[in-house]
């Protein structure tokens, strides 16, 4: 068995196999990336290297 059969965000079953492999349903796999792009961003702000 490969991935997950329900979003792991909100639950709902997952319809596509691209989805399932994914673990996300398209929408949730936006919102996932989003907030991965944004806790990368606020983890390169704070790692900052100091002058
Ligand atoms: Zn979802």
């Amino acid at each position: 068995m490969e991935g997950a059969t329900n979003c792991l965000r909100c639950n709902r079953p997952l319809k596509s196999e691209k989805s399932r492999k994914v673990g996300y349903g398209p929408v949730c796999a936006a919102r996932a990336t989003a907030e991965r792009e944004e806790a990368e961003k606020l983890e390169a702000a704070e790692t900052k290297p100091a002058k």
